[in-house]
């Protein structure tokens, strides 16, 4: 019985690298190495792990990984590409050999990220190999093609399908957990509670080995946040946060801005999610069982822009319309220094403030950009929003 089931396990292993069509360097132990955006490290790494993968992940962004970055990048590149560089750097010093990255065609520099990176590091002297999957050309087929020969595949055909299932599975709950973050923060009495059960979800998350213990894992969260004690008549104020989505996403490059707000009373509200963008780019249209956010964009910005122009400006100038529509005080958009689908958006939204009667701030960031300054926009926006919403005063233009 058990001499079958390894033989079946064999066949298994061998139809999928012929799915693949790969061809292993067998005498190179591969250890796999991705850059850092706020939590999407952990589903990513579940899926290369389930695939057999030695993963060795550079330290969380943090100030070095930026300095590295901003010191081995030319000036005018945007953030990412910066704090990319940097993670790549980090995760070499400490022995990876194999670096991933998703490259994109499109109107914006994304899709140099990865060749330039790869250039700059070859240049500095390291020794490894760069791993570029374009998930435009074959979505899903293309990421597991990739992934696979960049882990080396060492696990069987039914191991994958388990541990990519699991991947989406930590995708879809570290955002459940994190939208009942945005709902407790601004109202919990002890300053810090809910962050703290979010973080423990987070890790627990991180931690779990199949898809039961995912939801476990959310059970308890949510079990912990219902005996958080909220202040039920604390003045609440919803900001919606759109914009470049490493930016939005990863707290480290946007100071911390939604934890700020919460502090401030404000209920953050975003549109921009890892596992939306995960369904948009990886599943094919006609399987969307929803309408997904950048159709939501593109149907409510049309009066605003007729066309894609790259990146994330869609998905700016539509959810900033249809925060006016919905019950959002004001709109936070956020992005990098000289993104050019960003500069785009931010000459746009003045325009949309104004006509849709709704309070916007642009905020762009760079490794220039200094926590003080920043934070003193962000107060000064949400005293102006409260203001707003108070006296039921019309906008004019809040830039
Ligand atoms: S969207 Fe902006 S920040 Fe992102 S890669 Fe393109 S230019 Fe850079």
């Amino acid at each position: 019985m058990q001499k079958r089931s390894k033989t079946i396990k064999r066949i298994c292993r061998r139809t999928t690298k012929q799915i693949m069509n790969i061809s292993l360097k067998k005498n190179k132990k591969r250890i796999v190495s991705f850059p850092h955006m706020g939590n999407s490290y952990i589903p990513i790494k579940s899926l290369f792990e389930s695939m057999g993968a030695k993963v060795l992940l550079p330290p969380y962004n943090n100030k070095e990984a930026l300095s590295l970055g901003v010191r081995y990048s030319i000036e005018t590149i945007c953030l990412p590409y910066k704090m990319n560089l940097g993670n790549y750097i980090q995760a070499l010093e400490r022995g990876a050999n194999t670096l991933v990255m998703y490259g994109a065609p499109g109107s914006c520099r994304l899709g140099h990220y990865a060749t330039m990176a790869e250039a700059t590091l070859k240049n500095l002297g390291y020794d490894f190999e760069m791993v570029i999957f374009n998930i435009y050309k074959g979505k899903l087929f293309e990421i597991l093609k990739k992934f696979s020969y960049a882990a080396d595949l060492n696990a069987n055909i039914l191991e994958v399908a388990y541990g990519f299932r699991l991947s989406i599975s930590k995708f879809l709950n570290l955002d459940r957990i994190e939208k009942k973050l945005f709902y407790y923060r601004p109202r919990e009495v002890q300053r810090g509670s809910a962050e703290a059960i979010y973080n423990q979800g987070v890790r627990e998350i991180e931690k779990a080995k199949n898809i039961p213990e995912v939801h476990a894992a959310v059970n308890a969260t949510y079990e912990k946040y219902s005996r958080i004690k909220i202040d039920p008549n604390r003045n609440i104020i919803r900001i919606s946060i759109t914009g470049e989505f490493f930016i939005v996403l990863d707290p480290f490059s946007n100071l911390e801005i939604e934890r700020e707000l919460g502090y401030l009373g404000v209920e953050v509200q975003r549109e921009i999610m890892l596992a939306d963008w995960i369904s948009v780019k990886l599943v094919p249209p006609w399987l969307h069982k929803c309408e997904c956010h950048t159709k939501r964009a593109m149907k409510v910005s049309s009066p605003y822009m007729t066309r894609i122009v790259g990146g994330d400006c869609v998905e700016s100038i539509g959810d900033a319309v249809l925060a006016s529509r919905t019950d959002v005080d004001g709109v936070i958009h956020l992005g990098p220094f000289n993104c050019t689908p960003e500069t785009v958006s931010q000459c746009i939204l003045p325009y949309i403030s104004k006509n849709e009667n709704v309070p916007v701030i642009s905020l762009m960031v760079d490794e220039m950009t200094g926590r003080a300054g920043f934070l003193t926009r962000i107060e000064a926006f949400v005293d102006l929003v409260r203001r707003q919403v108070h006296k039921k005063l019309p906008v004019y233009n809040t830039f």
